[in-house]
């Protein structure tokens, strides 16, 4: 089993594949869209199983399309639709983010939750925008640094992971050089790392090492996965995710 598996038979069977929570996604739903009843199309882009995708399905006139390029997830993700009656709301689409079907202004809104770095955050931002009206709303959440200075360990870290990872403030300069107004941002508390992502995977180590029968591959994967979580333990005041809610704004040449 190639590296790519390996991670997707970890993550599957979690609510989220991403630190998050749904009172967070709710707080994001409340800046973005204070009006829940007004009739919206949503792109959830790099859904995974559903974290923000099922929440965006019960605003009452929403019709969510949960983008992955992952076809197990999408899987998992309509079967917990199903369950929870809301099949009729999420159309799901299998496809690359960078290379999405969309008519131009074709969403009223789109959403994406700890998956835009797997594009990049300003080359995501860019190539998104044309799919929203003016006035449409991003929200995307993206790791960010919490202060102006941090300890080299940490930065040389991330730098590696994440080159793009930087300050609030640089992530909305990013947003207005590409005409979006920003609306609201706010920062994921620890608890979206530790109790909603960190500690359920945890708990599936075992199982997926036996299932593995303990390969040098399923190793890795798990060894990595202690690496970054001991990095958020030690250092948790330096970094966290930011939700960025932000506005299409017409470009002026
Ligand atoms: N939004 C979900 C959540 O918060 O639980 C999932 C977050 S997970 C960290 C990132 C997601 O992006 C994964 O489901 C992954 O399959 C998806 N992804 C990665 N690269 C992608 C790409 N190029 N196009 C579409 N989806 C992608």
């Amino acid at each position: 089993m190639d590296d790519y598996q390996l991670l997707i038979d970890l993550h599957k069977s979690a609510d989220r594949q991403g630190p998050g929570g749904d009172a967070e996604t709710e707080q994001a739903i409340f800046l973005a869209m204070p009006d829940r009843s007004k009739p919206l199309k949503i792109a959830d882009i790099g859904c995974g199983t559903g974290a923000s995708a099922l929440l965006l399905a019960r605003l009452p006139k929403a019709q969510i399309t949960a983008v992955d390029f992952l076809e197990d997830f999408l899987e998992v993700l309509e079967d917990r639709a199903a369950s929870m009656g809301l099949s009729e709301k999420i159309t799901t689409l299998c496809g690359s983010m960078d290379n999405l079907p969309f008519q131009d202004e074709a969403y009223d809104v789109i959403w994406s939750e700890g998956a835009i770095y797997n594009i990049g955050f300003e080359k995501g931002v860019k190539a998104w925008r044309r799919y929203l009206p003016v006035g449409g709303l991003l929200v995307v959440s993206e790791i960010t640094w919490l202060t102006a200075s941090r300890p080299p360990e940490l930065q040389k870290y991330w730098e590696a992971e994440y080159p793009e990872i930087d300050t609030a403030a640089s992530k909305i300069a990013v947003l207005e050089k590409h005409g979006y107004s920003p609306v609201g941002y706010f920062v994921l508390p620890a608890h979206c790392w530790l109790e909603n992502y960190y500690r359920p995977m945890q708990n599936r180590f075992k199982e997926f090492l036996d299932r593995h029968k303990n390969s040098k591959a399923a190793q890795a994967v798990v060894e990595a996965e202690i690496r970054e979580i001991k990095m958020y333990e030690q250092y948790k005041p330096y970094y966290s995710y930011g939700v960025y809610v932000a506005k299409k704004v017409d470009q002026q040449p």
